[in-house]
């Protein structure tokens, strides 16, 4: 166990999984005054170590995650986002859109939802050390650099090293291959996309112009999302680039210049000529989401609920909104005295999230099927469906204003 001095082996609430979703859950339990443990297979000295960088390409993570203003406010809320802010990340004002078999684009602009950003594009591990940062100040136990290895709700929380630790509520935060959740007997729907997104990060001739550039062909969406190096240098984008399986293997195979000059084809050269390209990640898309997220004892965050394609960056801002209503909840019931685990307390917050998440899973799902038909009147319907989206203002207003975590 690191930082904190704990003299228990038992506490309120355990969360396992100390990623971008649990580690801020884990935060603002204890400051609710929850004993609170978190433990993380991760050894908290090298998430907590500075990046070395000299701000080129290979020097950024190749995961990022592009933050809502919801998920910005959960954040800060927590004391995390000014560490954020004191690091590499890129508040972005426009988005753009396009159809690359048609004529459809669509641009959204923080100007007229009278807000400075729709979003700030963030390096994982960046999210990650902010938290880590105000955990070792807070009263969270932190078990970290062990696994779990077994979880009974009798005896509790069991790791590696052979000790056991009890708590009223265990959160599964252990991300999408959840062990917590195979435990519990919690049964998921899910389904392989047959695609992989290849991540990796370029430097663009042109700059970004603070947007993030997304493009839609019939096997799959390519996003460039915008970069700032600690020089403020705006040319850099992380890619996030989606395909069908065999074509993606394709794409991983190419040598570095042929896969950058099918890049710069894909993207339109919207940015110029692409200068440089990093080394190159590949990520199985699979949909899945768990049919209940609680059971006695035990509740789902984050991936481990529910995972979703990126095409619309959601992932995170959906495991953050699961932090905010359990957090919420978490909060009624210590003033009402109940406890962690109350099943009233739990199924309401189940019933908060579950609806919203699927209906943004149905929603992707959606949108990937309209953009993966090559048919005429799917082309027509794309086209014509951005073109009159993109001048009706109210309702593009909405659909930014929804990806923003806002309500309007
Ligand atoms: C290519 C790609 C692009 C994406 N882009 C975006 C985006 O732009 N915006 C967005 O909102 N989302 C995005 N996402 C989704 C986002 O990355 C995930 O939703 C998010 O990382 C989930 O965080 P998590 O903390 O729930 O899980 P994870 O990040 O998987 O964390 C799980 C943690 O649990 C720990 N753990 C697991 N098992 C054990 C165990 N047995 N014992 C101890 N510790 C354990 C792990 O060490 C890890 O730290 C993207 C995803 C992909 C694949």
């Amino acid at each position: 166990m690191t930082g904190n001095s704990v003299q228990s082996d038992r506490f309120d609430v355990l969360v396992v999984g100390g990623g971008m979703i649990g580690s801020a859950l884990a935060l603002g339990l204890a400051r609710q005054g929850w004993s609170t443990a978190l433990v993380d297979g991760m050894p908290a000295a090298e998430l907590l170590s500075p990046v070395e960088t000299a701000g080129q390409v290979d020097d950024f993570e190749p995961r990022v995650s592009a933050i809502s203003l919801a998920s910005q406010q959960l954040l800060e809320a927590l004391g995390a986002w000014r560490h954020v802010q004191g690091g590499r990340h890129c508040a972005y004002r426009g988005m753009t859109v396009w159809d690359a078999e048609g004529t459809g684009r669509i641009h959204f602009d923080a100007a007229e939802l009278h807000t400075d950003a729709l979003g700030t594009i963030v390096e994982n591990r960046s999210i990650v050390r902010a938290l880590y940062t105000e955990l070792a100040n807070s009263d969270v136990a932190l078990f970290d650099a062990v696994q779990v290895r077994g979880w009974k709700p009798e005896t509790g929380i069991e790791l590696e090293d052979g000790r056991t630790l009890g708590a009223t509520l265990v959160v599964g935060a252990d991300g999408g291959q959840s062990r917590l959740r195979q435990w519990a007997g919690l049964a998921t729907r899910e389904w392989d996309y047959n695609q992989q997104a290849i991540v990796c990060t370029v430097r663009t001739r042109q700059p970004h112009q603070y947007t993030a550039w997304q493009c839609f062909s019939t096997t799959g969406p390519l996003a460039f999302l915008p970069l700032l190096n600690e020089a403020g240098d705006a040319h850099f984008c992380s890619i996030v680039w989606s395909q069908d399986t065999v074509e993606a293997r394709r794409l991983m195979a190419l040598d570095a210049e042929t896969f950058r000059a099918e890049l710069e084809r894909a993207i339109e050269q919207q940015l110029g000529p692409i200068e440089t390209v990093s080394r190159r990640f590949a990520f199985p898309l699979r949909q899945r989401h768990a049919k209940d997220y609680v059971t006695a004892g035990l509740a789902l965050v984050g991936d481990a609920a529910h995972t979703i394609h990126p095409l619309a960056g959601q992932g995170a801002n959906l495991g953050y909104g699961d932090v905010a209503a359990l957090l919420d909840e978490l909060g009624r019931a210590r003033r009402l005295v109940l406890s962690p685990a109350d099943q009233a307390v739990l199924g309401r917050y189940q019933r908060r999230r579950k609806g919203e998440n699927l209906s943004m899973m149905a929603a992707m799902e959606g949108f990937k099927q309209l953009f993966a038909r090559d048919e005429l009147p799917f082309r027509w319907l794309r086209n014509t469906g951005m073109r009159w989206l993109d001048n009706l203002a109210p309702l593009k207003n909405r659909v930014a204003a929804e990806a923003m975590g806002i309500k309007r």
